[in-house]
């Protein structure tokens, strides 16, 4: 099963995961400590997920706010905590302005906590949810572009999200963007051999994981696009029936209509992501070339005023310093911190 019904409407959606060894979906964890490892403070509830709870928590020294995704370790079986690692693995390998920074993890011998870049405005599903019919076109285009900006990123690092979905977009109002999280399902893909674990939503899962097939990894993303932004501009899913194995046949059979405000182009880019045939599906070049998405700046982010800094831009004396200061705290030894 799903997990989850849409009689009374659109609702957020949860993935389902067929791995041998996933338990059945957390609960909310009631056990959250307020604070970790005396470092952070643990405030209000941003969100929650299938697997983990999200909250605003703030640093205890430096007062600097962060996003913590607290995961109930007693509640995943081995499987599922591999895939665990693979998150924390692919999260730390992807840095790009339009994806959200893992900055540390804390593990603790019940939870795992993700210590995240904070989103301050919110997600994505509740952002369309507000807007009956969609968002306007320009809007949605500048939204979109960063999502696909993103993917494509990912994609060249052979990184695979396979949840993609607007409740895993995260608002950065305070930089302008968007940037994608939850890389809970996501993987390494070498190009051209299939992957077969089948997980993701419903609501936005492609034909061929649905079938239980193996897969091209990267098409399954593309199809997710294309819901996303199916979303973007009507404010519902395109495929979202009564109950789940009514829409289950409706993503079989690659049924669905765009409402008539939809303008053609955009409609055009729609049809060319959703394509029941992953072969047929538009590559992520042809998504950025395509006519409707031309003249939006793909990466406001990148023009944004707190750079990403690599070891390589700091200088000798800078190095010494923190090296200096990181053997102070007790860090670890100069060459382990060196390695
Ligand atoms: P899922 O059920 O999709 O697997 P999950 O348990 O893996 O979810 P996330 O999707 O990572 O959890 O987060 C749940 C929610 O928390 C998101 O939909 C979003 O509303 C909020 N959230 C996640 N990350 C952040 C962040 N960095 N800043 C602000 N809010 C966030």
């Amino acid at each position: 099963s799903w997990g989850t019904t849409c009689a009374e409407g659109p609702g957020r959606h949860q993935p389902t995961c067929w791995q041998p060894g996933l338990s059945p979906p957390l609960p909310s964890s009631p056990g959250t400590p307020r604070s970790i490892a005396g470092l952070y403070d643990l405030e209000r509830t941003l969100g929650k997920g299938h697997f983990a709870v999200v909250k605003l928590a703030r640093h205890v020294f430096t007062g600097q706010r962060v996003a913590v995704k607290v995961i109930d370790k007693s509640k995943l079986a081995g499987e599922a905590a591999g895939q665990l690692l693979q998150e924390v693995r692919c999260m730390k390998l992807v840095q790009h302005p339009n994806v959200v920074r893992l900055y540390e993890v804390i593990d603790t011998h019940a939870k795992l906590y993700l210590i995240l870049e904070l989103g301050d405005g919110g997600d994505m599903f509740d952002h369309i949810m507000r807007h009956e019919g969609g968002l306007a076109e320009p809007r949605a285009k500048h939204y979109f572009a960063q999502i696909v900006h993103a993917i494509s990123y990912c994609h060249k690092l052979h990184v695979v999200h396979r949840d993609l979905k607007p409740e895993n977009v995260v608002f950065f109002q305070e930089q302008g963007v968007v940037k994608l999280t939850d890389f809970g399902f996501s993987n390494r893909f070498q190009p051209g051999k299939m992957l077969t674990t089948s997980c993701g939503s419903l609501a936005y899962s492609a034909p061929e994981i649905l079938l239980g097939d193996e897969y091209d990894a990267p098409a399954v993303d593309i199809w997710s696009l294309g819901v996303i932004l199916y979303m973007l501009v009507c404010g519902h899913p395109p495929f979202q029936e009564a109950n789940d194995s009514e829409t289950l046949t409706m993503i079989m059979d690659c049924r669905y209509t765009i409402p008539p405000h939809v303008s053609a182009q955009c409609a055009d880019l729609i049809s060319r992501m959703l394509q029941r045939d992953p072969k047929q599906r538009a590559s992520l070049e042809q998504i950025e070339g395509h006519t409707w998405l031309q003249g939006v700046d793909p990466s406001p982010a990148s023009r944004s005023l707190l750079p990403l800094t690599s070891h390589k831009r700091v200088s000798e004396e800078e190095h010494e310093i923190i090296l200096q200061a990181m053997m102070c705290g007790n860090i670890a030894d100069r060459d382990t911190i060196q390695e």
